[in-house]
């Protein structure tokens, strides 16, 4: 499809945003996410999916690009509901250009000519009645940085929320204090992606490593359940330092998040044979995340291939609390949100 027709259709499934003021001139300034774009009339910001039209900012709503039942184990969360399924949906466009995305082809829409996908239109009531219908407890943003289309999650969620589903973003964790603030009635679970410990790595990703760690700190201080994914790409944020840097900072916020260390395989703009992250690399890092004083840190990517990391410990007394391997719960003896043997609270959200 020609990229100027896709942009006509995007234009089509938009409303007025909630998250954006008005500057001078008709230009707008947007608070969607840490950019906080100042965007002049007949432009878009660095995302290319909100825009200036005649001084409102217009943002993407009515649709999704994928909708589909994922173990949660997926997103990834290992401390909410083992087992249980998330309905995810996702909507195109982000504010980072990672050259080893992922989900490029729904992430990198309007930037990358490649990206192209097909979206369907849909109501947030819909997508309610399919997690009802599914029996799914919990309901994701994800697939593309849902920062970006806050205003379309809130409106799916407030509803979801009136039937006590869960609400969750699997994020980049490029946010600021105005849609944190405008996000905290509404979403309950948090994956924020630490992607390295280095400015110079996120300018190349196209973002502020202060933003994401004022971002994990900010929901941790309000009571958030977040869960911390670090994708490990050698040679970009796979040094002992690094990895140290990292746990260290997780640490500080609370011992008690999660930290995911999870494989990267060739993708987007890194398709070399090499570019794939080698087990003896997860292993250092979960060890490393463990040494730093962290209770929970999982391995991804691999599954059954790095020893025990994939599983759940209690951190008093050690006892195997659940086993997994890959997206598989294998068993599960946490009862109560605490350790079977030794009567200890383990973090999470192990009921609705
Ligand atoms: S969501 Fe972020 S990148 Fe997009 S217009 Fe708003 S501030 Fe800019």
């Amino acid at each position: 499809m020609a990229e100027v027709a896709f942009k006509e259709i995007l234009a089509g499934c938009t409303k007025e945003g909630e998250l954006y003021s008005r500057i001078k001139e008709n230009w707008v300034q947007c608070f969607a996410c840490g950019h906080k774009c100042k965007i002049p009339p007949g432009k878009e910001g660095i995302c290319k999916v909100r825009f200036n039209i005649g001084g409102k900012l217009f943002v993407p709503f009515g649709y999704v690009s994928g909708i589909a039942l994922d173990p949660i184990e997926k997103k990834p969360f290992f401390h909410v509901l083992p087992g249980s399924a998330a309905l995810s949906f996702g909507m195109l466009g982000c504010d980072y250009h990672c050259s080893f995305c992922q989900n490029w082809i729904t992430s990198q829409t309007l930037r990358d000519p490649r990206a192209v996908s097909s979206i369907e239109k849909i109501s947030s009531e819909e997508i309610v009645n399919i997690a009802l219908s599914k029996k799914a407890p919990v309901i994701t943003s994800t697939y593309n940085e849902p920062l970006i289309t806050s205003e379309w999650s809130v409106e799916i969620f407030k509803r979801a929320k009136g039937y006590g589903i869960l609400t969750s973003y699997v994020s980049n964790g490029n946010g600021n204090p105005q849609v944190l603030d405008y996000l905290e009635p509404w979403v309950d679970l948090f994956k924020i992606d630490l992607k390295s410990y280095s400015q110079k790595t996120y300018s190349q990703l196209g973002g502020l490593l202060q933003n994401v760690l004022d971002t994990i700190k900010y929901l941790h201080l309000r009571g958030k359940w977040i869960e911390v994914v670090t994708l490990i790409v050698p040679g970009m944020n796979d040094s002992d330092e690094e990895l140290t840097d990292m746990a260290k900072f997780i640490c500080s916020v609370s011992p008690d998040i999660p930290w995911h260390v999870t494989a990267y395989h060739q993708d987007y703009k890194m398709n070399a044979k090499e570019d794939f992250t080698p087990t003896a690399a997860l292993i250092r890092a979960a060890e490393i995340g463990y040494k730093e004083g962290l209770h929970y840190v999982y391995t991804g990517n691999l599954p059954g291939q790095t020893r025990n990391y994939e599983n759940t410990y209690c951190c008093s007394c050690n006892e195997l609390l659940i086993q997994r391997q890959g997206f598989r719960v294998i068993s599960n003896k946490i009862s109560d949100g605490r350790c079977v043997r030794c009567r200890a609270e383990i973090p999470g959200k192990w009921r609705i």
